[in-house]
């Protein structure tokens, strides 16, 4: 097949900055619009956590399971038609099971954590799965290093962000974000490489504080970002001053920052070249153009592939990608 191996030539590259449900549902429209194989997702490793004695990766398992056509879409994470036996079976032995996995995600987290005791990184086991699901995109985890990205509240706790968002429910009593893991740690293989390479660098709409913050506040990820020779687009995740799903408003006014696709524009001004907000925020345009962005202004809530796949082909083409 000359032609299609010419186009697979000629296809861009695109690396994008990764968080759980919504990056997973951009990546999904993004690999309907360009040769899944020249996607790479440079994927957030701030909420891994050790749950019943495996390791989770929540939001390269969304991003790998959405992917794979697999992911429970109702909830937008876990594996569809999935079982919860090994849970169950838990909690009847007195275990806290808040975090709710279930049999066949289990065996997929054993798989990661038999795999790290036998000395593969997280990104080879990321490999490893994605294959086996028959993701053709490549699945980077941010950094090899752990990263636990902690939540201060104001009673004073300091809770790991599943513990703030799956235990606690994300109140609304956020006094600060503490990056200070993801702060000392090496970005992972291939990941500066990916930006280095990329044709267009895309920020999928995620929570910039917890989902985005962590992969930015790897040394030398800030830096490959400005000085790649591709141009970088964010997809604001605020939408008509709210977030679609999650606790992004709560993580936001915690730290102070405008609960808007302003607000956030204002956050990744320094690292990028365009951005893509909802319709219903087109008033703001102005004031993000005044940041010194290129501005698109579409339908972004992203109910079917068909929506994702407009998002993404409008970051493309704002990226100067036809
Ligand atoms: P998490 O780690 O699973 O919370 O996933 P992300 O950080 O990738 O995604 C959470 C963010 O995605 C939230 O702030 C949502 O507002 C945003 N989001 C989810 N679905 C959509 C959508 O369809 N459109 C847009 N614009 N944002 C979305």
């Amino acid at each position: 097949m000359p032609t299609a191996m010419a186009a697979e030539r000629e296809a861009p590259q695109v690396a994008v900055l990764a968080g759980g449900v919504g990056a997973a549902r951009f990546l999904r429209g993004l690999v309907a619009v360009l040769p899944p194989e020249r996607v790479t997702a440079i994927v957030n490793t701030g909420d891994d956590r050790v749950f019943y004695g495996v390791h989770v990766s929540p939001d390269v398992d969304i991003v790998t399971y959405t992917l794979a056509g697999r992911v429970d879409a109702q909830r937008g994470y876990g594996l569809e038609g999935d079982t919860t036996a090994v849970i169950e079976t838990l909690e009847g032995l007195g275990h806290e099971s808040w975090f709710r996995l279930g049999d066949r995600d289990f065996a997929i987290c054993q798989h990661r954590t038999l795999r790290l005791a036998e000395g593969a990184g997280l990104a080879a086991t990321a490999e490893e799965i994605r294959t086996a699901l028959g993701v053709a995109s490549r699945i980077l985890p941010m950094s090899e290093d752990p990263c636990p990205t902690i939540v201060e509240v104001a009673d004073g706790r300091r809770l790991h962000f599943e513990e703030y968002l799956a235990r606690e429910r994300s109140p609304d009593n956020v006094k600060a974000v503490d990056l200070s893991a993801a702060e000392h740690a090496r970005p992972g293989p291939g990941v500066l490489e990916a930006l280095a390479h990329a044709d267009a660098i895309l920020f999928a709409p995620s929570n910039p504080v917890v989902s985005i913050g962590p992969i930015l506040a790897i040394p030398g990820v800030r830096d490959a970002l400005q000085t790649a020779r591709a141009p970088v687009v964010a997809v604001s995740p605020i939408v008509g001053g709210a977030p679609v799903k999650g606790p992004a408003d709560r993580l936001l006014r915690g730290l102070g920052v405008e609960v808007s696709a302003l607000g956030v524009a204002g956050l990744y001004r320094e690292l990028a070249d365009g951005f893509v907000l909802d319709a219903v925020d087109e008033a703001l345009v102005p004031a993000v153009e005044a940041l010194g962005l290129r501005v698109r202004a579409l339908d972004t809530i992203m109910r079917t592939p068909e929506v994702a796949a407009e998002v993404a082909r409008a970051a493309l083409a704002l990226a100067g990608l036809p």
